[in-house]
């Protein structure tokens, strides 16, 4: 991947605002919780290992990922906390996890019998760390039936794995509708009422139960994500009761300027004609950056003024609308805040009809991160 350092558009990450996020949810939880940052999806585009040292000053307990080789990123940056994987590894991968102490998810008995053999066949030493994912209406992954688990619960005992946790994940939590929550919450109750020692991490929260059922928890691990990064789980349908901060902006510079005439047009199809003279930047973002296409006829922030975004977005480029002539290099901001004005993530989520978790891991490779 060619992450572009030549280019005079970054997206800007504001270690401040993460470590103020971290330490105000921190400060609402109840004393002696544990966290896990999660930073799979390359940390909701803001870069794995950046944040995750970050996070390990902080104090966090653990990473959580998707993917076997997202830990592997955190292992190999030297990081040595518990990391998590939260997706079903295929078993023949677990060895190495095994072997580079990578706490794996796990949600069958079917996968623990397997790795028995696997781990019998290739001699591995080292105990597999293990999370036993429960489905308490997620519909995704996870042990659904008590019966199945209490089996897993026996063959975790066995040298091949260490014991290390226990969760689950809900599925309505980012809003005030309680009724499905309840319903998960109570399947969760009946699974750890079979659990008799309780291993190291019970966890059941994710950034929206942690800031809105707080009082319903019951586990001593938060798995946060999305309110690190400052943004709202729920979009705009719940308020945190204390400030989240936005990390994450997205800012480029105009590569060109020019006096568009009356009539003139601009971009793919000619969809945008000038009425009258006016003066034109084009800025060297694109959809393939993962600014979609799709905000054609939205706008970005020059000096703190809103600029309309004139003709399709095309692939690398856009051009927008400036107020008056400026010179080439000004500053545009796509995300985040300009003099009085901001962009919120759920902004353009809200224009995307998607929510501000797709438009944060959107942001591809070729835009370089830069660490303020
Ligand atoms: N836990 C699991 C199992 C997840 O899949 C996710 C995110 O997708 C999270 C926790 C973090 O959720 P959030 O970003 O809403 O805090």
């Amino acid at each position: 991947m060619n992450s572009a350092r030549l280019r005079n558009t970054n997206v800007v990450v504001d270690l401040g605002a993460l470590r103020h996020n971290i330490r105000a949810q921190k400060a609402a939880l109840p004393a002696g919780s544990h966290i896990f940052g999660v930073v799979k999806a390359d940390a909701y585009g803001n870069g794995m290992t950046q944040v995750a040292h970050v996070l390990s000053e902080e104090g966090v307990a653990g990473f959580c990922v998707a993917l076997l080789d997202e830990g592997f990123t955190l292992r190999n940056a030297g990081l040595q906390e518990t990391i998590l994987v939260l997706g079903i590894t295929p078993v023949q991968y677990a060895p190495l996890a095994a072997e580079n102490g990578i706490s794996l998810t796990v949600g069958s008995v079917d996968w623990l019998k397997e790795y028995q053999q696997v781990a019998q066949t290739n001699h591995v030493r080292q105990p597999l760390k293990v999370h036993l994912g429960l489905d308490t209406g997620m519909g995704r992954i996870g042990f659904q039936d008590v019966t199945e688990f209490k089996q897993a619960l026996q063959l975790v005992q066995t040298p091949e794995f260490e014991f290390e946790g226990i969760f689950t994940h809900f599925a309505t939590v980012d809003s005030a509708d309680k009724t499905y929550f309840e319903h998960q919450l109570t399947k969760w109750k009946q699974f750890l009422a079979v659990v008799d020692h309780r291993p190291r991490y019970v966890h059941m929260a994710n950034s929206a139960t942690g800031l809105w059922h707080q009082q319903d928890i019951e586990s001593n691990t938060v798995r946060m994500g999305i309110s690190l990064y400052g943004c709202n789980p729920s979009g705009r349908e719940l308020q945190p009761s204390f400030e989240l901060q936005p990390v994450t902006s997205l800012i480029t510079h105009a590569t060109f300027v020019k006096k568009l005439h009356r009539g003139e047009s601009v971009s793919y199809g000619a969809t945008y004609t000038a009425q009258q003279d006016e003066w034109v930047a084009t800025l060297p973002v694109g959809y393939a950056d993962g600014y979609r296409r799709e905000l054609t006829g939205y706008h970005v922030l020059v000096n703190g003024q809103v600029c309309d975004i004139l003709g399709r977005i095309c692939m690398d480029q856009m051009m927008i609308r400036l107020p008056h002539q400026m010179p080439v290099g000004t500053e545009a901001v796509l995300l985040g805040r300009s003099g009085d004005q901001e962009i919120t993530a759920t902004d353009l989520a809200d224009q995307l009809g998607t929510i501000n978790y797709e438009v944060l891991t959107g942001f591809g490779d070729r835009l370089a991160r830069k660490y303020i």
